[in-house]
């Protein structure tokens, strides 16, 4: 069965035919994606699947990576912690080697590059590839996957000279958009509903994870599924469960990964595991960071889930465990709200006790529980799976591509 067709299964089939009328003028173009890894990060994720997929539909998409040097990734760390508000100036001797690195690549890339139709740039780390191509014919769309809401200035200013001319850019979200002299799109992440992070577990793999886990089937779990962080605020969390534990005998899963390489990290699970003390019913799992079924596993047997960040991006975890049918408890930030719609598929929340207050009252009303977690797995069907990303990509392409022809033939 051909990729899509199993996609058709999840979505139907109608959504896999607009997929393929969509894309029948793009058929042949040369497409390519440039980012800066294969593996690792949700931008790597995004691809494995986004180029197969615009295969599939007679696209000639490709995937190129480019090489750099530890100095490289040093600058290119500081850029993204600088887009994301941190205030550390990027020495001149760093940014240099960005420059040297990107014309490097240019070079390398040349020959696929300057005749594709469209190229996509992935973040900043190939960004400034496009002013060491003046020759290039297509369109080039600079795609930023960071909350560059509030960025740090100067690391915005010398971005943006990299990216300002570029025919598009495209965001994740509206608040982290920058201005730029070119059409603005907006796409927000999505999930994968056939990897095993989403895919549908039988009931003996989820039975047997209670045992697993040491888990009482018999009483609420209420789970958080994340990186370590301050910003996703697990102590937070397990304040937020003392709370209910006063009335409802319920038990905590805090599940993350990623501890072991990231100093700060460490210390967050540090703090985590002193204030669960020794609570028999607080569940604190460092799992390896590509243990895709626990993750899932753990998502299906919570009865709610909670997301209690402070500061979040997208928050991919909101997404999972709702198409899972799991209303959420999430922090009223970022991309949580555009995924938990107030009363409807979870409740936002600003504090543990407010958290506290909605957790006990889905517990008390079952009915009410149910209800949510089917509008959150339709909320999810319908917005946030890949099929919908593709269907934007294919838009945006077709927005670029046609821009002044007022009718398209979609076949
Ligand atoms: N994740 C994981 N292992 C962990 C913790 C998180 O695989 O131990 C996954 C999680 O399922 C989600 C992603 O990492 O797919 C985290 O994305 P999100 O947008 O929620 O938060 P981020 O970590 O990017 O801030």
């Amino acid at each position: 069965m051909g990729l899509l067709e199993r996609y058709a299964e999840v979505v139907g089939q109608d959504v896999i035919e607009h997929l393929r009328q969509l894309s029948s003028p793009l058929k042949g173009m040369k497409v390519v994606h440039v980012n800066s890894t294969r593996e690792g990060g949700g931008v790597a994720e995004i691809l494995h699947w986004l180029v197969p997929l615009k295969q599939e539909l007679g696209i000639d998409a490709r995937w190129e990576t480019i090489k750099g040097t530890e100095q490289f990734f040093k600058c290119t760390k500081l850029m993204h912690n600088g887009l994301q508000g941190n205030g550390i100036e990027i020495g001149h001797g760093l940014l240099r080697e960005y420059e040297r690195v990107n014309a490097e690549n240019a070079e390398e890339l040349r020959g696929t590059l300057e005749d594709a139709e469209i190229v996509f740039i992935h973040d900043p780390q190939p960004a400034a590839i496009l002013g060491c191509l003046p020759g290039r014919k297509g369109k080039w769309i600079w795609r930023c996957h960071i909350d560059a809401s509030k960025p740090f200035r100067p690391v915005w200013k010398y971005l943006r000279r990299h990216v300002e001319n570029y025919h598009a850019s495209i965001w994740s979200l509206s608040e982290f958009a920058q201005l730029l002299p070119h059409p603005l799109y907006l796409v927000a992440p999505s999930i994968d509903p056939l990897s095993d992070k989403n895919r549908d577990l039988s009931e003996q793999e989820i039975s047997s994870t209670y045992d697993r886990w040491g888990l009482d089937p018999g009483r609420p779990i209420i789970t958080q599924i994340s990186r370590f962080d301050r910003f996703k605020d697990p102590l937070g969390v397990i304040q937020a469960y003392r709370l209910v534990k006063e009335f409802i005998p319920v038990q905590l899963v805090l599940a993350g990964g990623g501890a072991s390489d990231d100093p700060e990290g460490e210390e967050v699970l540090r703090q985590v595991m002193e204030s669960a003390g020794s609570d028999e019913d607080i569940h604190v799992f460092n799992l390896p960071s590509d243990d895709h079924l626990t993750i899932n596993a753990l998502q299906r047997v919570a009865d709610i889930a909670i997301q209690k960040s402070t500061k979040e991006g997208f928050g991919l975890t909101v997404t999972e465990a709702m198409w899972k049918g799991k209303p959420v408890i999430g922090g009223d930030t970022g991309g949580i709200r555009l995924q938990v719609v107030n009363h409807h598929t979870g409740f936002l929340v600003r504090t543990p006790e407010g958290a506290a207050l909605r957790i006990r009252y889905l517990l008390k009303h079952r009915d009410i529980l149910g209800e949510m977690g089917r509008k959150a797995h339709r909320f999810v069907m319908e917005n946030f799976l890949i099929t919908r990303h593709l269907r934007e990509y294919l838009t945006l392409m077709h927005a670029v591509m046609f821009e002044f022809q007022d009718r398209i033939e979609t076949g």
